[in-house]
């Protein structure tokens, strides 16, 4: 008999409290006061269960927070375990106020519950059932939390990938695909690119001659990158944000645009990179600059992830519940330690609905199975 879910449902309790104080922390990524203060809390916990924690300091996101067990001494060569996950949400600070924190018909509602405090209190409170159980693994065991992956990890990436480096896997604690709340083992790679274009004003209706549409520039560019997209192999090309010109009457002097790029392989994003930053003005006065690039490398399904998923959907169905796998077109912390060469096992975190949206939740039930999981996994992996 697996004993790992009886173990995970006697601390029900202490997981659900820990998930509920974690939301209870509002943590919009652009707030660096609210993310240094849930980051404290996870370095204090964290230090309480042994780790050596160190706090890495940011001028502009929270702090972020890393904690690191030695393994075995007799056994040197073990590569360490990597865990991974973001403190930060999408959710601005107010919004508890009127989406506040609920449990009903066996979930439980919140900001950022999904996405993913309950991953993060999986974690904790896993590890400390481990601990105090004499459950702990050989190996070492690194955990970062991070305060800046809703915005594409910019000040923690080095540092995912510094300690991602010779690790034997790496659990992100994401929550999984929404619906089955699968496990995410093939994941796009992501890049943002910015055009600005500079043209030439001019009064529109009495020297048109003189001046250089920025817009009119633009707006070519758009149609060549909307030309760029190959749904059936993977690549989409989305202008989401676009900007330019200062008065109806008035040929614009400027505009810009704001590109996201998604990618199935890396030939295909060093291919769409190329094709963006040879992109020529037509119109005869106007300049671009192009910025940018990929901020998530592709994260493709190596024979070594498709193991380690097999090895977790097996202890899934011991444990008594489903788990399965997916591809999904949104990035994650999981694409930077992949391209480190580590088999990352991403969307382990929970199950629930509405991440980034209205009504936010997990299933209550599913996160014991979670934890049952992820206990299983670092002791037995
Ligand atoms: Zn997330």
């Amino acid at each position: 008999m697996n004993t790992w879910l009886p173990l995970a449902r006697a601390h029900e309790t202490e997981l659900f409290d820990l998930i509920e104080k974690l939301v209870l922390i509002e943590t919009p990524t652009s707030n660096k006061a609210a993310n240094d203060r849930v980051s404290t809390l996870a370095a204090e916990l964290l230090r309480s269960l042994g780790g050596d924690v160190t706090v890495h300091p940011q001028p502009i996101y929270g702090d972020h927070v890393s904690a690191r067990w030695t393994g075995d001494k007799s056994k040197p060569d073990k590569q360490h375990a990597f865990i991974v996950g973001h403190l930060d949400t999408v959710w601005p600070v107010g919004t508890l106020a009127r989406m506040g924190y609920r449990e009903r018909d066996g979930r439980m509602y919140g900001p950022g519950v999904l996405d993913m405090k309950a991953g993060i209190a999986t974690t904790i409170v896993g590890l400390r059932i481990l601990q105090s159980n004499d459950l702990w693994p050989d190996r070492p065991i690194t955990v970062l939390f991070n305060t800046d992956e809703e915005v594409g990890s910019p000040s923690s990436r080095a540092l995912v990938e510094s300690l991602a480096t010779g690790a034997a896997y790496a659990l992100i604690m994401e929550p999984g695909q929404a619906g089955a709340g699968a496990l995410k083992t093939q994941r796009k790679g992501l890049g943002e690119f910015r055009i600005s274009v500079e043209g030439k004003a001019s009064h529109a209706g009495a020297f048109p001659e003189r001046g250089a549409s920025a817009i009119h520039e633009l707006s070519q560019k758009v149609i060549e990158l909307q030309a760029m997209n190959d749904w059936p192999n993977g690549i989409t090309v989305n202008t989401g944000l676009i900007s330019g010109g200062s008065a109806r009457n008035t040929i614009p002097a400027y505009a810009d645009a704001t590109i996201d790029v998604r990618v199935r392989t890396l030939a295909q994003a060093e291919q769409i990179e190329a094709q963006i930053r040879a992109l020529k003005p037509g119109i005869k006065g106007t300049s671009l600059r192009i910025e940018g690039g990929f901020h998530r490398p592709p994260m493709p399904r190596t024979p070594e992830l498709a193991k380690l998923a097999e090895t977790l959907i097996r202890w899934s169905e011991e444990i008594g519940f489903t788990l399965t796998e997916e591809s999904t077109g949104g990035g994650s912390d999981a694409n930077l330690t992949a391209a480190m060469g580590v088999p990352s096992a991403d969307g382990l975190g929970s199950k629930g609905q509405n991440p980034h949206a209205e009504g936010e939740n997990i299933e209550i039930g599913e996160q014991t199975n979670r934890l049952a999981l992820f206990m299983q996994a670092i002791n037995s992996l």
